[in-house]
């Protein structure tokens, strides 16, 4: 059986309670009938708020980070507890900001995946090449240590997380990987998550990369693009819901 797509909306450090509102509501207005599944990870501190604007809808919420530890002296971080205590079903973890801008590395991305899986919470792992390693010919090889890192922590349950590739050069420019780009990486990452599971055909594999209404369908008409992790069209009720459309169609 087909499954379903997925789309994420990936709002950063971005909105207020006023904006917020606006934008659930026109959302929620906007998916009755769904067919896809969709997901919105929102800055922490307006879990609460969300959680209450989806209820009735489909809506599904989701956390942009969460901490590798149980509980204690973690100065900022948020536990996978505490989200889960807020109706949080997904957390995105290894972003390339947080690679970037707080020294994630490979390992730190692994373990946060393990903490999400162990408390009921689907990580949505994220992979992606820099433009020079892109044009050093090795997206291969990164997207591929980054994804053997999470399988090696998470092998025996790798079939419960999502993967979102996303090529860094792509993120938040306006320069989108071209539909072939983007389905020959995922193939890679189908293929060595087939090496580590019966069940890579389950797994979601999202394209993440300045995604819009003008390119999701290409894109998420692509094999093994499964659907999307959006950033800054998320925030745009219009745009959000026909990248919804293209992936329910
Ligand atoms: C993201 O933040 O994960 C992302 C893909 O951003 P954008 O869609 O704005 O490129």
């Amino acid at each position: 059986m087909r499954k379903r797509k997925l789309i994420a909306g990936n709002w950063k450090m971005n909105g207020t309670l006023e904006a917020n509102d606006a934008l659930l509501r026109a959302v929620a207005a906007g998916i009755n009938e769904l067919a896809c599944q969709v997901v919105v990870c929102v800055p922490a501190p307006y879990l609460a708020q969300v959680q209450m604007l989806r209820q009735g809808s489909k809506i599904e919420l989701g956390a942009q980070d969460v901490s590798r530890h149980a509980t204690g002296a973690y100065t900022g971080e948020v536990s996978a507890t505490m989200l889960r205590e807020f109706g949080v079903r997904y957390a995105i973890v290894g972003h390339s900001e947080r690679r970037q801008c707080h020294g994630e590395t490979d390992a730190i991305v692994a373990e946060k995946a393990r903490t999400a899986l162990a408390h009921g919470i689907t990580p949505i792992v994220c992979v992606g090449e820099t433009l020079a390693e892109r044009e050093a010919g090795q997206t291969e090889e990164v997207v591929k240590r980054q994804l053997a890192a999470v399988i090696h922590v998470n092998g025996h349950c790798i079939s419960e997380i999502v993967v979102a590739y996303e090529p860094v050069w792509a993120i938040g420019t306006g320069k989108t990987a071209s539909p072939e780009q983007a389905q020959q990486v995922h193939a890679l990452l189908r293929q060595q998550l087939a090496a580590a599971t019966e069940h890579a055909e389950r797994v979601h594999l999202l394209y993440g990369g300045s995604m819009n209404a003008a390119n999701a369908a290409t894109l998420l008409a692509q094999t093994d693009i499964d659907g999307g992790l959006v950033g800054g069209a998320s925030l745009k009720a219009p745009d959000f819901l026909q990248i919804i459309a293209a992936a329910c169609a």
